[in-house]
């Protein structure tokens, strides 16, 4: 399981370690045809900050011969706000007080219908808060099924499930799971995540390994960005990308570096990353693996998103609502988090396009599961 690879690790040593990197560890790592882990500590070190040209160049030629000139579009639907954990930064907090929603199956079905009138969406992503009791696994396996005819490629964000419970999903219709870790500091996890399923932290990280062991043929990482050093939190991400890798090669990865917004919880970020250092750690994954699929949200704003967008990602949400119910005209419920990019799905291909790329809607068909 990945959570002992991470204990041999020690979170003060890797920071020191990437934080002492040198110009020349940069040129080193540029170039390499293979970069090792601790390449990637220097491409994401503050010294790799004067190479931001020559990283962008070699990360947009990475994923163009890998992806073509292409980003791949998803839509995120919000079933449930119901939630028994109290993440600290999250307004679906079980503290917050306002009326939790878990949408009923023709409830969700009529979201299904109004994102197929918004854009030609095939990859659906759905999401929900952590409530086993409430909505569990039998809830999300009836989602599944709704939303089968409608969508060729379905995601799910969920609290972690066991294995048996993912495999019994993919018989549902699932292709890919997405689960933030959050933060890979095992020291602070729980001042975060004090209570419920969510402060077991070696559940978390090894639900990854779970995903694998199912079969599930995507997985998307994430750590959120405000919370610790993230040069030090995208290390290990990379460390346990290069884990799963090895053990589950069948699968295909996906990763993602929300940085935190307002929400209702009003926490503050202990850390802020610039624009500039957001582009850096994109660039700095994709020279370290150029098969992987780097997301980017709505919580990014459109001329972020239009620059990276022929940079390196490769797949991108747009016209995200992330309350229960928001494409069907339910009263609007409490949002988790407020986006940035509120261009419709139309403008935002328009603005693809206009960059020279192809916008993907379907690069998945039901007939392969
Ligand atoms: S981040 Fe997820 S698990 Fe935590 S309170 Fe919000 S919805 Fe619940």
């Amino acid at each position: 399981m990945f959570s002992e690879e991470l204990a041999k690790y020690d979170w003060d040593e890797t920071t020191r370690r990437i934080l002492s990197k040198r110009p020349a560890d940069v040129e080193a790592a540029l170039g390499r045809e293979r970069p090792t882990l601790d390449d990637f500590m220097a491409l994401v070190s503050p010294a790799a900050a004067a190479y931001l040209e020559p990283m962008a160049r070699l990360s947009r030629r990475y994923t163009q011969e890998r992806f073509g000139k292409t980003i791949s579009m998803y839509v995120p639907m919000y079933i449930t706000n119901s939630c028994s954990n109290s993440c600290v930064y999250c307004g679906f907090n079980r503290h917050n007080k306002f009326e939790r929603v878990i949408l009923t199956p023709q409830q969700i079905e009529d979201e299904c219908r109004a994102i197929r009138r918004l854009a030609p969406f095939e990859n659906l992503l759905l999401v929900t808060g952590e409530n086993p009791r409430d909505a569990g696994v039998d809830y999300i396996e009836k989602a599944l099924q709704v939303c089968r005819p409608y969508f060729n490629n379905l995601t799910i964000e969920v609290m972690p499930l066991a294995s048996e419970e993912y495999y019994r999903l993919t018989q549902s219709g699932l292709n890919g799971v997405v689960c933030f870790q959050e933060t890979y500091n095992r020291a602070n996890y729980n001042i975060y995540h004090p209570a419920g399923m969510k402060s077991r932290f070696e559940w978390r990280v090894n639900g990854f390994d779970r995903m694998g062991q199912a079969g599930v043929h995507k997985i998307g990482m994430g750590v959120l960005i405000g919370l610790e050093e993230w040069r030090t939190d995208v290390t290990m991400m990379a460390l346990h990308l290069q884990y799963l890798r090895k053990h589950y090669w069948k699968t295909r990865y996906s990763v993602n570096f929300p940085r935190m917004r307002p929400s209702e919880g009003h926490f503050q970020p202990n850390v802020v990353m610039s624009d500039r250092e957001l582009a850096q750690l994109t660039f700095a994954f994709r020279i370290f693996d150029r098969d992987v699929d780097i997301s980017v949200s709505t919580r990014e704003c459109a001329s972020f998103r239009n620059n990276i967008a022929t940079l390196g990602a490769t797949s991108m949400s747009a016209g995200s609502k992330t309350d229960p119910g928001g494409y069907y005209t339910y009263p609007q419920s409490l949002e988790q988090f407020s986006v940035s990019d509120e261009r419709t799905p139309a403008q935002v291909e328009a603005d693809i396009r206009k960059a020279g790329y192809e916008v993907v809607w379907k690069d998945w068909d039901k007939i392969f599961d």
